[in-house]
């Protein structure tokens, strides 16, 4: 009884420092949550700092999302959010919000400002997210802007369809894969002009801690991409990427995969969202790239384009799955996910200031180091 007071009288102590033990490995922590298709993920610093990029689903999946974003908030120890990154304002990225504010305190809303894409569905979710940030820091991204977080630089690439036109420090080399883009019919809007969705509003980010580099570009479209990387490489190399739009072919041209040199590629994609074939050749095709790892695994890229189960981290349990990918469903007519309501993996990164790194699979507990300067 008296260890047991013991160890109470310490636990305020505990909440007031979050995670001291874990964060004594000085790392910095990415957790890829798997959100269905949708996208979330928590960064963690050393110090116990945290970023959440994006925050899942709405409607029905809204209390599922919000789990699993609070199973890696618990995971790391926090106690808050201090940096909210919303990409842009579509259903699978700011879907979960209202849900999530509900479970921990949000200290700063950053997004690119206002909605260019109002609907029925999501506009109460905005209205809850505006009366939120409200209450908070709210912070609208530039192209430019650097977001303040202790030990990394974290900054804005392109946001509102601005892209980066200054290369970051050490690139800007001419792009030797500009040669042969085609241009895509990416987001034709009935009735207005292509690329002008919320996808090409999102806030786009390039950070670095120490000499490890990642960039996630969020639902940036394929048109956009030449716009950042051609004629010159204005991104440079980095060791992670973490891949556009789930992985649907409607972004992550050779333009910018290849260019960029990702050791490693982790893919946020659902069941029947992400993992084209298209996608995927030019994603593995990628020239120092060491490993693909997928959320999940891909009906859209069936057995033949699929990394090994391993480096999944959420998989088809029972289902007989086709050799030939199965075909997406016709624009405008999405398909209905199958959702799987049950246990969800993330996948986790743990980078070192020296450039290496180590990812595990939530799953299987499979975990590969990256070293440094390899
Ligand atoms: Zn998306």
């Amino acid at each position: 009884m008296r260890a047991a007071l013991a160890l109470l009288s310490t636990l305020p102590l505990l909440v007031a420092f979050p995670s001291a033990q874990t964060r004594a490995a000085k790392t910095l922590d990415i957790y890829v949550v798997d959100v269905e298709g949708g996208n979330a993920q928590l960064w963690v610093t050393p110090s116990g700092e945290s970023v959440l990029v994006d925050s899942g689903n709405a409607g029905a999946a809204a209390v599922r999302d919000a789990d699993r974003i609070m199973a890696a908030v618990k995971d790391a120890g926090l106690s808050q959010i201090d940096h909210l990154i919303t990409t842009h304002y579509h259903g699978d990225h700011v879907g979960g919000l209202p849900e999530l504010a509900t479970r921990i305190p949000i200290k700063e809303f950053i997004d690119h400002g206002p909605n260019v894409q109002p609907t029925p569905q999501i506009d109460p979710v905005l209205q809850q997210y505006a009366e939120l940030a409200a209450k908070a820091k709210h912070t609208v991204a530039k192209t430019g802007t650097r977001i303040p977080v202790t030990g990394l630089d974290w900054r804005i690439v392109s946001a509102t369809g601005q892209v980066l036109k200054t290369p970051l420090p050490g690139a800007g080399a001419p792009n030797p894969y500009c040669a042969g883009f085609k241009r895509h019919d990416v987001n034709p809007v009935s009735g207005g002009p292509l690329g002008n969705t919320e996808d090409e509003q999102s806030v786009a980010s390039h950070v670095t801690f120490g000499k490890f580099r990642v960039l996630y570009l969020a639902d940036f479209d394929w048109n956009q991409e030449v716009e950042l990387m051609c004629p010159n490489n204005r991104i440079g190399s980095v060791d992670l990427f973490l891949v556009s739009r789930h992985g649907q072919p409607s972004s992550n041209s050779e333009a910018l995969v290849d260019a960029i040199r990702p050791r490693v590629t982790i893919m946020n994609n659902g069941p029947r969202k992400g993992g084209q074939p298209a996608a995927m050749k030019v994603l593995l095709n990628s020239p120092r790239l060491e490993d693909l790892w997928q959320i999940h695994f891909a009906l859209l890229g069936g057995q033949e384009y699929t990394v090994p189960g391993i480096f999944i981290a959420n998989v088809e349990e029972g289902a007989t799955v086709p050799v030939a990918p199965l075909p997406p469903a016709p624009p405008g007519a999405a398909a209905p996910a199958p959702q799987h309501n049950g246990p969800a993996y993330w996948i986790k990164v743990s980078a070192q200031t020296d450039g290496g790194f180590t990812v595990t699979n939530g799953r299987n507990g499979f975990s590969k180091t990256y070293r440094a300067g390899s």
